[in-house]
């Protein structure tokens, strides 16, 4: 078999002189339309890298000689354009079962938001300037009454993210002092965020108080120095102590902080403005509980439960949030006008409590009822076996999601979806053919991520909310796994 094969692979290869000369390439009617719609510089880098990669395979000798037909080469440098134009940042189907999935992007922004993103990114702004007086204005101001408003907050500021909240919050309060923390609450979130570096890279001294479960008042109050600066406690979002626990709450911290004249920030991670347990989901604490309680500061993220862009934002009394405000770090940190559009968007559906799990897609997907997700996982089943046949088999499932990003770690949420199991593979064949069905989802135009488990890949469909756009894309799906 080796040798007649050889001699019709070999009689059908070109040759590195048979290549086209770039002039030539270009002076085809498929290249001067291309050269019309994209300018010269972009085609001809891509015609001569296309030269290249051609002489390339040519040389080694593994070049068809049909890939120089004339057709062939005007579909190679269109296709070439084409990758080069392709974004790299795409939108996905997030089946994962991870509502607020930080690898895929966090929450989804509101319509609301896009719109004003929209209106006012397109246009000069008032970014910065105040209207009423035809002065400089401060872009704080654009938010901070809604969320005084929402949070019972007299002050608020914005950084660019909760991690940049927490950095400035205890270099503006504590640089060159001492902050006492909770070593049950000395958390590490991902991407190398964690408490004691935090406070290290703000410049300030932590110090540690209790035991990884069990921290008390007199812990606390043992550790006041004349150099004390601030009291810490982190929501400690992303694992739970359970057990023989004790923690101090943030009412008897405040007194004991404020009898002492020092003020008492709380990062709390995630931070919903709306108490989930109104929409029958676990609860988390509140910026405004906190505020209540007594602390000075609060932290949270904007592309948590929030809901909205990515962003810090600082909540707490006028005088603490007056020294964030002004300290330099802040200049460094602020929050950008996009995610600033997005976020006074977002917040305003805050204003409509009563149609906000309609408005606010992060709250709509978590609130989705499940007989709802296991009738779209039985809608979809069928399609799906069709594509996905004869090497998978299809089942819908009972599945557990979770919130995601450190919110409410422990808790799951009771979904549905659909399993998809090689059929007929032999065990030790099964973990290569599921990887090979992952690679297929998300080399769709929309790529699908779900997650493999049990010897089954599951797709949570939670989250799908454009069941057409799926369903469009299993035949070539089906083609993929040809
Ligand atoms: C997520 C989180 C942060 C970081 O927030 P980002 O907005 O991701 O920067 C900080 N602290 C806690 C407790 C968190 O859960």
């Amino acid at each position: 078999m080796a040798a007649p094969e050889e001699s019709v692979v070999h009689g059908s290869k070109a040759r590195p002189q048979d290549l086209p000369s770039i002039d030539k390439l270009l002076r085809r009617p498929a290249a001067i339309a291309l050269l019309a719609e994209h300018g010269h510089t972009l085609v001809v880098a891509e015609a001569r890298a296309l030269l290249e990669r051609l002489r390339a395979d040519a040389v080694a000798g593994r070049l068809a000689a049909d890939s120089l037909q004339p057709a062939a080469l005007d579909d190679a440098l269109a296709a070439a354009v084409r990758a080069r134009l392709a974004p790299r940042m795409r939108a996905v189907f997030n089946l994962t079962g991870t509502v607020i999935h930080t690898n895929l992007g966090r929450a989804l922004l509101a319509d609301a938001a896009l719109q004003h993103l929209l209106a006012v990114m397109s246009a000069p702004n008032n970014l910065e300037y105040d209207l009423a007086s035809g002065r400089r204005g401060d872009r704080d101001s654009i938010v901070e009454e809604l969320l005084c408003t929402l949070t019972g907050a007299e002050a608020a500021t914005l950084v660019n993210n909760n991690a940049a909240a927490v950095l400035l919050t205890v270099a503006a309060l504590a640089r060159d002092r001492e902050v006492i923390v909770s070593r049950g609450e000395l958390v590490e979130i991902g991407g190398a965020f964690r408490m004691p570096d935090v406070m290290a890279s703000a410049g300030a001294h932590m110090v540690e108080v209790g035991t990884t479960n069990r921290t008390h008042p007199a812990d606390y109050e043992r550790a006041f120095t004349a150099n004390t600066a601030l009291v810490m406690k982190v929501h400690t979002s992303n694992y739970a102590v359970q057990g023989f626990t004790a923690a101090v709450d943030e009412k008897t911290l405040a007194g004991i902080a404020h009898a002492r004249g020092v003020p008492l920030a709380t990062d709390l991670g995630s931070g919903s403005l709306v108490d989930l347990a109104h929409h029958g989901l676990p609860r988390e604490p509140l910026p405004q509980e906190m505020l209540a309680a007594g602390c000075d500061i609060v932290t949270f993220s904007g592309d948590k439960l929030l809901g909205g862009p990515q962003a810090g934002l600082i909540v707490g009394s006028r005088e603490a949030v007056g020294r964030i405000r002004k300290f330099p770090m802040k200049r460094a940190l602020r929050m950008s006008k996009l995610p600033l559009a997005a976020l006074e968007a977002t917040l305003m559906l805050y204003l409509r409590p009563e149609r906000l799990a309609q408005d606010l897609p992060t709250l709509r997907l978590l609130t989705r009822p499940v007989d709802q997700i296991q009738a779209l996982a039985v809608a979809l089943r069928p399609a799906l076996a069709v594509a996905v046949a004869p090497r998978f088999a299809v089942e819908t499932v009972e599945l557990l999601g979770q919130i995601g990003s450190g919110s409410l770690p422990v808790e799951r949420l009771p979904s549905a979806g659909l399993a998809l199991a090689p059929a007929g593979t032999a065990s030790k064949g099964i973990g290569t053919a599921l990887d090979a069905l992952a690679n297929a989802l998300r080399a769709l135009p929309l790529p699908v991520i779900g997650r493999i488990a049990d010897d089954r890949l599951l797709l949570d469909l939670r989250c799908l909310e454009d069941e057409a756009a799926f369903a469009a894309q299993l035949p070539r799906l089906a083609e993929l796994l040809r």
